[in-house]
């Protein structure tokens, strides 16, 4: 199926101009349309679909950068419009004062909520999300005297803008539509920089994400405070449009109509909530001659488009347009940090049960500014464990983690990421959909203060490995070990003091693991530590100053590589016949 798809999609003829061109053209049609043909009824509709789009751009940032499928995006919407509603027809307000509290009401409720329901596993998180959704809207239905209940609130004023109360037709929509235009210029401006590379990293790999200095849980709750802003804006502007508010705008269908709007267009882009949102909302109207028909064929269409299009109107757009590929950032001179020599991380007395299994139990090391210190042992022995614990991903039970005297016992991933540990994973996982260049770069988000100058980085710590030409290649094609050299680059572009590498040497050849094995000794000698997990001892022995090896989370032999062979323990747990 998925290859038919792509052969299909390959007869699409590209014609390679960039991509602006195309939005161009989309949005000069769309202006065209509203000044020279259409009707009042078609202004409405217009506008409506303006609304929805503001609505989906914010749904964008928390769902299609940020991963989260917030299904209370409808509630923000509709607190939004209630609150318009409530101040605008029983208080007697106006726009310039309803508009703002609009934005705020959501804001708060996402701030609240957020807390608690973010850190909940997907699909948990979008039951969660709906939960909100139903509460709000029971509240809205039987508190009559705030919300008139299910008959909802009439004479909702109309938009007042410095005293010109905006009419209905070509004004309105143009008001909507300013709106839309400033809100996805801004939404754009968010998701091309550091802060939407951040997200969008946050949402493919948030494991990879907290170990590279980003605050996961931070970026997610402001996609979802702002989202809910968006939301908020939107529902103002819907019972401007309509003159009135009823429970209708908390219901279910626009939750559906801004999720489909956002899958259809394009998951992710500003861009693809306009183009959605202006086809999902005129699709009944094109298809009302249907009659009783019209939702089997609206929701058969549906399916056409998501088969035919995974990436939406906009991934379409991209294969007619394609981008050029952007020429590489030059190279900055890297500031060599000053690293003294002496011990960087010392672990005391590290704990860690799974259940009833002891992964860790009482591991203590120390590493030295500019060397590698090798960590082996049979599988099962606490290796990963170890890395985990020290990069704050697994909590520890017991010990201390020190990092040049600072202590960093129990402190979130990012905290000791940006104290300067950095580690690579035994199962290398890359964000699929970035190139090279742009997934080493990640590492430089938290600490660079542009794009460019993070990719400037990200070039350089590629370049130290050799790896230079691979920047513009996608992480999806590239074979194993290459993907090993990507995620060491990314690590290594964070400039830490200390390197922890869980297995980076498996599944290299021998001429692999000697060119690997220069760049480790290249990576010490400008004074970073490193722990090394390996079992091919050929490799790691001749490049360790010292070896720890564990058997059940316990230190068997802690010591100089040469006394590892010899030594009755290992020999006996781990490098009897047949070993390694
Ligand atoms: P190694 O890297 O040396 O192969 P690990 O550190 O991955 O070993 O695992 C050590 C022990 O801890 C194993 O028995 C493993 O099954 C267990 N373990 C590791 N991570 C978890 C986890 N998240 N939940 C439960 N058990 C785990
Ligand atoms: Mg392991």
């Amino acid at each position: 199926m998925r290859e038919k798809v792509q052969k299909l999609s390959a007869l699409v003829p590209s014609l390679t101009l960039p991509r602006f061109v195309g939005e161009g053209l989309l949005v000069g049609a769309l202006l065209a349309y509203a000044l020279l043909y259409a009707s009042p009824y078609g202004l409405r509709v217009l506008t409506v679909a303006g609304v929805y789009a503001l609505a989906a751009i914010g749904f964008q940032i928390v769902f299609g950068l940020g991963g989260a499928l917030s299904l209370a995006h409808g509630a923000f919407f509709g607190l939004g419009a209630y609150a318009t509603g409530i101040l605008g027809s029983q208080w007697g307000w106006s726009f310039v004062a309803t508009f703002p509290v609009s934005l705020l009401v959501p804001l708060l409720l996402a701030l609240v909520v957020g807390l608690p329901v973010l850190r909940l596993e997907s699909h948990y998180f979008a039951l969660a999300t709906l939960g909100i959704a139903q509460v709000v809207l029971l509240l809205a239905v039987n508190s009559p005297g705030l919300t008139g209940g299910a008959n909802g609130l009439p004479g909702v004023p109309g938009i007042v803008l410095f005293g010109w109360a905006v009419p209905r037709g070509l004004p309105l929509a143009s008001v909507v539509w300013a709106f839309v235009a400033l809100g996805g210029a801004l939404a754009w401006r968010l998701a091309s920089g550091r802060w939407g590379r951040a997200l969008t990293l946050v949402r493919d790999d948030p494991l990879a994400a907290g170990t590279l200095g980003l605050d996961v849980g931070g970026l997610r709750l402001a996609a979802f405070a702002l989202s809910a802003v968006y939301a908020g804006a939107a529902g103002a502007l819907a019972v401007h449009t309509q003159r009135v508010v009823s429970p209708e705008v908390l219901e279910f269908p626009v939750m559906v109509s801004v999720l489909t709007i956002a899958v259809v267009g394009g998951r992710g882009r500003v861009a693809g909530a306009i183009l959605g949102a202006v086809l999902l909302i005129h699709l009944p109207e094109w298809f009302r001659f249907l009659e009783r028909s019209y939702l089997i064929v609206y929701g058969a269409a549906l399916l056409v488009t998501m088969v035919l299009m995974p990436h939406g109107l906009t991934g379409l757009l991209d294969r007619l347009f394609p981008q050029r590929p952007r020429p590489l950032p030059r190279v900055a001179a890297p500031s060599v940090v000053a690293r003294p020599s002496g011990p960087v991380l010392r672990v005391e007395g590290l704990g860690k049960a799974f259940g009833g299994v002891r992964a860790v139990d009482g591991v203590s090391l120390t590493l030295e500014a500019g060397s590698i210190t090798g960590l082996i042992g049979p599988n099962g022995s606490g290796k990963t464990t170890v890395i985990n614990l020290i990069s704050g991903l697994e909590r520890l039970d017991q010990g201390r983690i020190l990092l040049s005297g600072r202590n960093l016992t129990g402190q979130r991933p990012d905290r000791i990421a940006r104290a300067g540990v950095a580690r690579t994973f035994q199962a290398v996982s890359l964000p699929e959909g970035a190139t090279v260049l742009e997934a080493v770069a990640t590492a430089r988000l938290e600490r660079d203060r542009t794009v460019a100058e993070a990719e400037a980085h990200a070039l350089w710590a590629l370049e130290c490995l050799g790896a230079a030409d691979l920047a513009a290649r996608p992480c999806a094609d590239l074979p194993a070990a290459l993907r090993r050299r990507v995620e060491l680059a990314r690590a290594l572009a964070r400039q830490p003091a200390v390197l922890l590498l869980d297995e980076p040497a498996a599944g290299l050849t021998d001429a692999e693991k000697a060119d690997l094995a220069g760049h480790l000794r290249a990576i010490a000698a400008l004074g970073t530590a490193l722990l090394v997990v390996e079992h091919d001892m050929g490799f790691l022995l001749p490049l360790a100053g010292h070896v720890l090896c564990l058997d059940q989370g316990r230190t068997l032999y802690d010591g100089p590589p040469d006394g590892v062979r010899n030594d009755p323990a290992v020999v006996a747990a781990y490098l009897g016949e047949g070993a390694p």
